[in-house]
C-alpha cells in the first residue's frame, strides 16, 4: 500500500521508568465529575449518568512544554484532571472486570476554550471547538497500574503562578473510574491507547500568556507547563 503523503507519528506518551511509549487511540474526557465543579459551572451535581466529550489523540502535550494560548479565545481555563489509560480492549464491561482494563495512570489538563463551550451550550451546538484543539491535552509520563496500585485516592491540584487554584481529591469523583469505564464500554470498544481524563474540580479559571501553571495528583507527580508569552 502506498500512501498519498507521509501520515507523521502516531502521538505518543511517555510511560515512568521505561523507554518505551504508550501510543494514543482516542482521548476521552468526562464532563462534571465533582460535585463542586457541577455546581460552578451551573449544572445539578445530582447523580445523572456520566456524560462524555473527546479530543482528538495529537492533543496531548508533553509535560514541561510549552503551550500556545490558543486563537480564537479570550478566555482559556485550565481543568486539572486524573488520567487513566486504557491498555485492554473491550465493549459492555462489567463493574467487577473494570479495573482490568487500566494499564496506568497519569495527570493531565483539559484546556478549555470556555467563550466557546459556553457558546455552544447556548446554542446547543457541540463542544469540539471549545475542548478539541491544538495541545488542549498536557499530561505527565503514566505511571502503570503495577507501580502505582488502584488509585481511589488522593489530593488534587492546580497552581498557577504559584498560587492555588485547584484543590480536591479523586475521592470525590461522583461517578468512580470502574464506573466511568462501564459507562464508556456502552458507547465505545475501548481500545489500548485510549486515555481517559475523568473530570475536574472546581476553581477551573482563566490562563494568561505568561502563565506558570503546575498541577498533581497523589502518587503521580507533577504536571508542569507554561502558556506562551
Ligand atoms: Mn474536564
Amino acid at each position: 500500500m502506498n500512501l498519498a503523503f507521509d501520515p507523521g507519528h502516531r502521538p505518543t506518551v511517555a510511560i515512568v521508568g521505561e523507554s518505551d511509549r504508550f501510543p494514543v487511540h482516542r482521548i476521552y474526557c468526562v464532563g462534571r465529575n465533582y460535585a463542586d465543579h457541577a455546581r460552578e459551572m451551573g449544572g445539578n451535581p445530582e447523580r445523572e449518568p456520566p456524560f462524555f466529550f473527546t479530543k482528538p489523540a495529537d492533543a496531548v502535550t508533553e509535560s514541561g512544554s510549552t503551550v500556545p494560548y490558543p486563537p480564537r479565545t479570550a478566555n482559556l481555563h485550565h481543568e486539572i484532571e486524573l488520567v487513566v489509560a486504557i491498555g485492554r480492549e473491550g465493549r459492555d464491561i462489567a463493574l467487577k472486570d473494570a479495573n482490568a482494563y487500566i494499564f496506568g495512570y497519569a495527570v493531565g489538563n483539559d484546556l478549555t476554550r470556555r467563550d466557546l463551550q459556553f457558546a455552544a451550550r447556548d446554542a446547543g451546538r457541540p463542544w469540539d471547538t471549545a475542548k478539541g484543539f491544538d495541545h488542549s491535552a498536557p499530561i505527565t509520563p503514566i505511571h502503570r497500574i503495577e507501580d502505582t496500585g488502584l488509585i481511589e485516592k488522593g489530593e488534587i491540584w492546580l497552581t498557577v503562578n504559584d498560587a492555588m487554584r485547584q484543590r480536591s481529591n479523586i475521592s470525590d469523583l461522583i461517578w468512580s473510574i470502574p464506573e466511568i469505564i462501564v459507562e464508556l464500554s456502552t458507547l465505545y470498544t475501548l481500545k489500548p491507547g485510549d486515555l481517559i481524563f475523568t473530570g475536574t474540580p472546581s476553581g477551573v479559571g482563566p490562563l494568561q500568556p505568561g502563565d506558570e501553571v503546575q498541577g498533581g495528583v497523589e502518587l503521580l507527580g507533577t504536571l508542569t507547563f507554561k502558556i506562551a508569552d
